[in-house]
């Protein structure tokens, strides 16, 4: 039996884990879906890769410490000659890929014409591919730069990346596109936060709605936290619990981040009903944290850390 595409997407998804660029993952969901309509099946092997385990990688083969850790693994083959954040995996704007029987169930390596055509799939839709390069050949290996190089990136710089294919796609890994747009739409009124209205919900997205978080968190309640859209100790500690009966802005961000999670709320009318109580409760039940129906440090903590 041909395998299902689910099944392929399932897998990679996970194997690309968190902290992908929104963009580069979407894009690498479309073209194993392109492939798969052309009877070519292929799987993810490898997406975003923390400095911690490109640094374990580094070390195979050779000596070799990081941060005051050693990583040596001599036991194993060299693999790459990329340190720590000389990699556009650590970014999350790289994939490796592998094609599959059509079972799904072997593994194939072999570089042959559905390779081949599964790398001209990825460049149409934006990728540069290893196999182009001349030194060092990278046959599995798919990137998107945004024109910035690693230590551009490492500064925190943001790439500036664009889907190549329509967004009526995007649904598939991002529920509910237009809530997201009209989300995002008042972010940027109400918060000036100049994000793209893209209907995706990616780390830029994500970002503005703590800086909005943390914009109430000052306005309301006169905490002094900068408001850099980072889930760090002192936006931490700064929480405050909102539960039924509550109403304004923070309500309205627990809706959104709610949504964000797959658990629709109902209307974004930042007032804490029924919707928005069952819609947390079945969050709260979902992530195995207190099912106790009131957003406080636990379910703050789940929705952005
Ligand atoms: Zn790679």
């Amino acid at each position: 039996m041909t395998v299902a595409l689910q099944t392929l997407l399932d897998k990679s998804v996970k194997k690309m884990g968190t902290g992908m660029n929104p963009v580069v993952k979407a894009s690498a969901l479309e073209m194993m879906e392109r492939a798969y309509n052309e009877g070519i099946y292929v799987q993810i092997s490898a997406g975003h890769r923390s400095l911690e385990e490109q640094a374990a990688l580094y070390g195979q083969g050779r000596v070799y410490s990081y941060n005051g850790k050693n990583y040596s693994n001599l036991a194993k083959p060299n693999v790459t000659n990329a340190k720590p954040g000389q990699s556009y995996h650590n970014f999350g704007l790289a994939i490796d890929f592998f094609t599959v029987s059509d079972d799904g169930k072997n593994a194939n390596w072999t570089v042959n014409s559905k390779w081949q055509r599964v790398a001209a799939i990825g460049k149409d839709l934006g990728f540069k591919w290893g196999g182009d390069w001349s030194s060092f050949k990278d046959y599995p290996h798919l990137e998107m730069t945004g024109g910035l190089s690693y230590s551009q990136l490492q500064a925190g710089k943001e790439p500036q990346l664009t889907f190549k294919f329509e967004k009526t796609d995007i649904p598939k890994i991002s529920k509910g596109a237009t809530h997201i747009i009209s989300m995002q739409k008042t972010l940027n009124s109400r918060y000036k936060a100049a994000i793209s209205v893209d209907g995706f919900y990616g780390p830029e997205t994500r970002s503005a709605l703590i800086k909005a978080l943390q914009t109430e968190l000052n306005k309301q309640f006169n905490k002094k936290l900068a408001v850099d859209g980072k889930w760090g100790p002192k936006t931490k500690t700064a929480l405050v619990t909102v539960k039924k009966g509550a109403a304004g802005n923070i309500t309205w961000i627990l809706q959104a981040a709610l949504y964000m999670e797959g658990f629709n709320p109902g209307p974004l009318d930042a007032e804490f009903g029924e919707n928005t109580e069952m819609a947390l409760f079945k969050y709260q039940k979902a992530s195995k944290i207190s099912a106790d129906k009131q957003a406080g440090k636990e379910t703050w903590n789940e929705l952005f850390a």
